[in-house]
């Protein structure tokens, strides 16, 4: 297939996990692929890295630029960079919030901002934005995280409501658990690796994790001309979490 033939795309938070099975997908599908992270070096060709830090909004301009010029254009921006958080309101302090939410709410305002003029000279105009089912799940110990995934969830239909008339599409993907490097990590800080993933995966209706091509699909299906009439909806890619 190539539903993405002849189309420019920028993903953030692209040089692991979600992101990078995006950028991938995109790319077999016939997209050009720049890929915007901290830490870039380890992206392959046919993908192109830009190094820039979502929170630092002249580095997110300079990649953004770069990134158009080179591509020669911008047909859909995937708001993807994201960090964690776990604990009650109690446990982090005004630092910890202030950072969480501005590099996962604040950064993708950063770089839609950094991205409309672009988008706004493209026939097909797409934003996706990587939400979380902890936007309307009410998880324990997620009070940062959920609340800056709520804000996403917000974000992504108000900007879908402003840039309607002008052809933008704008939506977002809810994942649940998904088999990330990121899920890796905090896998590996437990005292028993093996048995933390065993009840992870219990807890899920389908009996294992969500696996980052999965959400990665469900993205290339929002940015792609096969979602032309889809704008400001969530869709879930959860393995069954919230709706079962
Ligand atoms: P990951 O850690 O594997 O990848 C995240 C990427 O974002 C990394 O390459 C990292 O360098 C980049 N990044 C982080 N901070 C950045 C910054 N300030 N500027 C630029 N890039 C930055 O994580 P992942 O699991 O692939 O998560 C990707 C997105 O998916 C996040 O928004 C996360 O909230 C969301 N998500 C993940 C899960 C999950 O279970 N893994 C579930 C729901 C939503």
């Amino acid at each position: 297939m190539s539903d993405f033939e002849g189309l420019k795309a920028l993903v953030t938070g692209g040089a692991s996990g979600i992101g990078l099975a995006t950028a991938e997908l995109l790319a077999s599908r016939g997209a050009q692929v720049a890929v915007l992270d901290l830490d870039p070096t380890s992206v392959e060709k046919p993908l192109l890295g830009y190094q820039a830090d979502v929170t630092d909004d002249d580095s997110v301009r300079r990649a953004v630029a770069a990134a158009v010029a080179d591509l020669g254009g911008l047909d859909v921006l995937i708001n993807n960079a994201g960090i964690g958080a776990q604990g009650t309101v109690e446990d982090n302090d005004d630092e910890v919030w202030h950072r969480v939410l501005d590099v996962n709410v604040v950064g993708m305002v950063r770089t839609a901002r950094a991205a409309l003029p672009h988008l706004r000279k493209s026939s097909h105009a797409t934003i996706v934005n990587t939400c979380s089912i902890a936007a309307t799940a009410g998880l324990p110990m997620r009070a940062l995280y959920s609340a800056s995934k709520g804000a996403v969830l917000s974000l992504t239909l108000a900007m879908a409501a402003d840039h309607v008339r002008e052809g933008i599409r704008v939506n977002c993907v809810n994942p649940g658990t998904v088999d990330t490097p990121w899920v890796g990590r905090l896998l590996d800080a437990a005292t028993d690796p093996a048995a933390e993933r065993a009840a992870l995966e219990a807890r899920q209706p389908t009996g294992r994790l969500v696996t980052a091509s999965e959400v990665a699909g469900a993205v290339a299906y929002l940015a792609s001309p096969l979602s032309g009439a889809t704008t400001g909806t969530a869709l879930a890619v959860d393995g069954g979490m919230q709706g079962l």
